[in-house]
């Protein structure tokens, strides 16, 4: 388990902050997880502390599964100096207003055709289309767990059938390219940079978060400062396990952030 306190990362990641990767995780991390995705929105404050991190001579980035056109509308980070965002797991990158990415190949396009009768007899799950990927909510039902249960048996048919990937997240299945997580898109982060980070800190809250800890966890390992978050929440409690630090989600987060952009000890 983390044993590491929000004081003690930010009094070791404050001197390495100029040149250091500061990428997190959207929804869950820097916002409050709602019913509809599209109701999404940092806590007040956000892009202030994102701006002060920049101003420090960190890199500022967000990692979502999200579109990253979408994710910068959503967010309204758009003014933080430097921002990138790695959308849909890093197969697109947002920069200064500018997206470098793919198209989705056929397989996406067959998926798109068929998951909608997978999911058909519960009125209560919802498809939510994110470009490379397809995502099966089930916030709306009262037993979120109990009503994916039922279909997770079709989705992973017909995922597999089509060469796709399932993963689990809070309260959704989506179905996604093999290849593409969290890591992929850290990594990338990493990769088009002009310098090599002297530092990095990646915060996230779900299961599909974890492969950038793991990344992180490798990165250390080599030599280079890095720290996992998590923004802890009832709904995915191992998640905190394969962190460094688990703080309070996102209100713990930007506790984080304060402390990090604060002068002093
Ligand atoms: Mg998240």
């Amino acid at each position: 388990m983390p044993d590491l306190t929000p004081a003690q990362l930010a009094r070791r990641l404050r001197p390495l902050l100029a040149g250091a990767l500061v990428a997190l995780d959207f929804d869950g991390t820097l916002a409050p997880l709602v019913a509809d995705p599209q109701a999404s929105r940092p806590l007040p404050g956000t892009a202030a502390l994102l701006a002060r991190l920049a101003e420090r001579g960190a890199r500022v980035a967000v990692v979502t599964g999200r579109d990253a056109a979408t994710a910068v509308r959503l967010s309204g980070l758009a003014g933080v100096p430097g921002l990138v965002v790695a959308g849909l797991y890093g197969a697109e990158l947002w920069r200064a207003g500018e997206l470098t990415g793919a198209a989705a190949p056929a397989p996406i396009a067959t998926l798109r055709a068929r998951l909608p009768a997978t999911v058909a007899a519960d009125p209560a799950l919802w498809i939510e289309d994110k470009g490379l990927s397809l995502v099966v909510h089930a916030r709306r039902a009262a037993d979120p767990d109990g009503a994916l249960a039922v279909v997770e048996p079709a989705v992973t048919q017909l995922a597999a059938a089509l060469g796709l990937e399932v993963h689990h997240g809070r309260a959704v299945l989506e179905v996604r390219l093999p290849g593409y997580d969290k890591a992929r898109a850290l990594r990338r982060l990493l990769e088009q940079a002009d310098e090599p980070a002297s530092a990095v800190l990646y915060a996230g809250d779900d299961v599909g978060d974890l492969p950038a800890f793991d990344l992180v966890r490798r990165l250390r390992a080599g030599g280079l400062p890095a720290w996992g978050v998590c923004a802890a929440s009832a709904e995915a409690p191992d998640v905190a396990a394969a962190a460094d630090l688990a703080v309070d989600g996102p209100a713990g987060v930007q506790d984080l952030l304060r402390r990090l952009t604060a002068t002093g000890t």
